[in-house]
């Protein structure tokens, strides 16, 4: 059978380099495929019997849409954002540690953080970006492992847990995962985005799009990208084949006839989707 032009590149197995190959692929503005990845071989799983995707994307690419779509499907949502928020709660030694390196002029009346001010200080201040990811990613993570941890112990097999983080590359996070997932969309889109949605200027938007990590260095992680920008049903028709691949892989990691598997997507083809 004659595979679609882009499967012969696509379907190799990432040690082999399918991130590469997805980074050096040409970005069209709009991705109308997942890459399909061989039947899934077994893994050395990082939290057993969890199968651990990480979903991330650049500011406003649709993370939180997609990783919605994943809930839907049945799968377990973290979301580094709200640990990143609980981190910082008043009581929390980050809190304290970030009082110290900045002044308590980041403080509100009711004693949490000024996010906003803090967000303004950093942004176009590298070093002091530094010190504040210092301070929280860590503990970002650790909860985020805890969580993971908890529900290793906790969860039938085959359950698929999706970890979104915007930051996953960026602050080293991808060794918690098993399988990276990235929402790409174009910089273009991604200001659009944040022009209508936060009330930005162009040139505010683009400088936040700028500061991040580009989509080709993102892409080069993935092991399935996901167009962020394509019309939502065929959006959601691509989160429904990678999730198919990972309850794939989450099944026969926990073999045959295991209690947690659940279903496939229904209606979902298994060859080219959205074409
Ligand atoms: P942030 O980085 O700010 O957390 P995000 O990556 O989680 O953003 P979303 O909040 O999911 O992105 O989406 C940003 C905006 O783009 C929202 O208004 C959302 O409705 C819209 N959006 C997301 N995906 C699509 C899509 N496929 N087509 C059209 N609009 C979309």
């Amino acid at each position: 059978m004659r595979l679609p032009h882009h499967a012969s590149r696509l379907d190799i197995p990432k040690h082999r380099g399918t991130g590469a190959a997805l980074a050096a692929a040409p970005v069209p503005r709009c991705f109308s495929w997942v890459p399909r990845l061989p039947a899934p071989q077994t893994i050395s799983l990082k939290w057993p019997p969890l199968v651990v995707a990480g979903l991330t994307g650049g500011i406003a690419s649709g993370k939180t849409t997609v990783s919605r779509m994943f809930a839907d499907l049945g799968a377990v949502i973290l979301n580094a954002d709200a640990e990143g928020h609980a981190v910082v709660e008043p009581g929390e030694p980050a809190l304290a540690e970030i009082v110290a390196a900045f002044g308590p002029g980041f403080v509100l009346p009711d004693g949490r953080l000024n996010r906003r001010a803090l967000g303004d200080r950093v942004f176009g201040s590298p070093a002091d970006l530094k010190t504040l990811n210092r301070l929280t990613h860590p503990r970002i993570k650790e909860r985020l492992c805890s969580k993971l941890r908890k529900l290793a112990r906790e969860s039938a097999p085959a359950t698929v847990v999706v970890v979104e983080a915007a930051i996953l590359i960026e602050a080293g996070w991808t060794d918690a995962v098993d399988k990276i997932v990235v929402v790409a969309a174009q910089p273009s889109t991604q200001v659009a985005r944040l022009m209508a949605g936060l009330r930005l200027t162009p040139s505010q938007a683009e400088a936040r799009v700028q500061a991040q990590l580009p989509l080709r260095q993102r892409l080069r992680h993935a092991d399935y990208r996901i167009d962020g920008e394509a019309a939502l049903p065929e959006t959601r028709e691509q989160v429904s084949a990678v999730w198919d691949d990972l309850l794939r892989l989450a099944r026969r990691q926990a073999g045959p006839g295991s209690p947690g598997a659940r279903q496939l997507a229904p209606g979902i083809s298994r060859r080219k989707h959205g074409g």
